[in-house]
C-alpha cells in the first residue's frame, strides 16, 4: 500500500512545525511568546458573529450551490469592483472554504504537469508546495531587501518564457510585508500580454496597508482581468481565520468548470458562514480600521526596537502584520537563530527559510500579538542575541 507520489512528497509547513515545538515547551511549563502565528489577535467583530448565529437559528444549515450563495457572490463582486476599479459580475465569483482552498482550486484548474510557475521566494509556502504537487516546474523569483522585498525584476524577466503557465503574485506579502510597486505590476502586465500565461494574485492582505497608501492590484490594469484569478479571504481582514471563508474571481467563461471542480472538491462552502461574510462586507468597517491602526502602532514600535539590537536590521514593511528582520550579521543560519530564541528565551518565531531559500538570513515575526507581549518578546530577543 502506497500513497500517491505527490502526497508522499508533502512535508509540514514551517509555521506548524515551529508552533508544535513551542506548544511542547508550553506543556512543560515554559512561558512562550508567540510570534509565529499569522492571524489577527482580535476577536471576530460582534456584528459578524451575530449574523452567523442568526443564520443558524433561521435554519441556514443546509447545502448551498458549489459557487456559493448568490447574495455573497454579489456582495463580493461589488466589493472587488469598487476596490479594484473594475467591473466584476457575480458570475465571475466562486466562494470557497478559505483562501487556501481558492489557491488550490485555481492551481488545480490551471496547471498541467511540466508547466512552469513563477512565484515569490520568500513566499507563502503553499505556492511552492502546490507547484510540486501538480507536477509543475518551479521558477522562484527572489524578493530582495534592496528592492523593498518586491520581485527582482531582472530574474523575473529571465524566468519568464513561453513555458510559463502561471505567475503568482502576493502583495502585501507574507512573509515580508512588502508591496509590489505599480511600475513592476505594469512591467509584468506588459510581459504577459500576448502569451498564454495566467496570473494568480493573492490579495489576502490588501486591506492591511499602512500610511496613506492606496492598494494597487494587477487586476485593475487593462486586459489583466481576462487572464487573472484573484484570490481573497475573510481570514485576515475580518479576523475570521477559523471560519474558513474565502473567494476567487475569474473570467466568466471558465466559471462553469470551476463550479464542477468545487463540486468535487468541497461540495459547497458552509452556508451560515457565508451570511457572516455578507455582514462583514456590507456592515460597519470601523472594526477593521481600528485593527489596522493598532497594527501600525505595533509595527512602528517593533521595527524601531529591532533596529536597536546589535547585529539586526529591519526594514519598515508597508503592509500585512509581519516584519522580516535581517540577521545576516549574526553569521548563523536563520533556523539556528530561530531554534536558539525558542530554547533560550521562549520566543517562537519563524526562520526566513520557512518561506524559501531566499529567506536565509532573515526571521519572520508576526506582530498579531498584544503590545505587552511585543515589549516582552523584544526584550527577550535582545537579551539572547546580546549573548551571541
Ligand atoms: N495567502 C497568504 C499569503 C496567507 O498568508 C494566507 C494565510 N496565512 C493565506 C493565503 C490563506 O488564508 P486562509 O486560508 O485562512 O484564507
Amino acid at each position: 500500500m502506497r500513497l500517491s507520489i505527490q502526497t508522499q512528497k508533502l512535508v509540514a509547513e514551517g509555521a506548524y512545525q515551529v508552533l508544535s515545538k513551542a506548544n511542547e515547551l508550553e506543556k512543560k511549563g515554559r512561558n512562550i511568546i508567540h510570534f509565529e502565528i499569522g492571524q489577527p489577535d482580535f476577536p471576530t467583530p460582534g456584528n459578524i458573529s451575530r449574523s452567523a448565529i442568526e443564520a443558524i437559528k433561521q435554519g441556514k444549515t443546509k447545502y448551498n450551490p458549489p459557487l456559493g450563495i448568490f447574495q455573497l457572490r454579489e456582495a463580493v463582486a461589488n466589493h472587488v469592483s469598487n476596490s479594484r476599479q473594475v467591473d466584476v459580475s457575480p458570475n465571475m465569483v466562486a466562494i470557497t472554504p478559505s483562501g487556501k482552498t481558492a489557491i488550490f482550486a485555481a492551481m488545480a484548474a490551471i496547471l498541467n504537469p511540466g508547466d512552469e510557475v513563477i512565484y515569490p521566494d520568500p513566499g507563502f509556502p503553499t505556492y511552492n508546495t502546490l507547484t510540486d504537487f501538480f507536477g509543475a516546474q518551479k521558477r522562484p523569483v527572489p524578493l530582495l531587501e534592496e528592492n523593498n522585498f518586491s520581485f527582482n525584476m531582472e530574474v523575473f524577466l529571465k524566468q519568464f518564457s513561453s513555458k510559463t503557465k502561471l505567475i503568482i503574485l502576493n502583495s502585501p506579502s507574507n512573509p515580508t510585508g512588502g508591496v509590489i510597486p505599480l511600475e513592476d505590476l505594469k512591467t509584468i502586465a506588459r510581459v504577459v500580454s500576448g502569451s498564454n500565461c495566467w496570473i494568480l494574485t493573492d490579495e489576502i492582505y490588501s486591506w492591511i496597508l499602512y500610511g496613506d497608501q492606496v492598494f494597487k492590484s494587477i487586476y485593475s490594469l487593462p486586459k489583466m482581468a481576462q487572464r487573472t484569478i484573484l484570490v481573497d479571504s475573510f481570514s485576515k481582514t475580518y479576523s475570521m481565520t477559523g471560519w474558513r471563508l474565502g473567494y476567487l474571481i475569474m473570467p466568466e467563461i471558465y466559471i462553469e468548470k470551476m463550479d464542477y471542480l468545487l463540486t468535487n472538491m468541497v461540495g459547497c462552502t458552509a452556508t451560515f458562514t457565508q451570511y457572516a461574510g455578507l455582514e462583514a462586507l456590507n456592515g460597519s468597517q470601523l472594526g477593521i480600521k481600528k485593527m489596522i491602526s493598532e497594527f501600525e502602532k505595533r509595527r512602528n514600535y517593533l521595527v524601531g526596537e529591532l533596529n536597536n539590537i546589535k547585529g539586526v536590521s529591519c526594514q519598515m514593511p508597508e503592509g500585512a502584520f509581519y516584519v522580516f528582520p535581517n540577521i545576516k550579521r549574526l553569521k548563523k543560519r536563520s533556523s539556528e537563530i530561530a531554534d536558539y530564541l525558542l530554547k533560550e528565551v521562549g520566543v517562537s518565531l519563524l526562520p526566513g527559510t520557512a518561506f524559501g531559500k531566499y529567506g536565509e538570513g532573515y526571521l519572520r515575526i508576526s506582530y498579531a500579538n498584544s503590545m505587552e507581549n511585543l515589549k516582552e518578546g523584544v526584550r527577550r530577543i535582545r537579551e539572547a542575541i546580546d549573548k551571541i
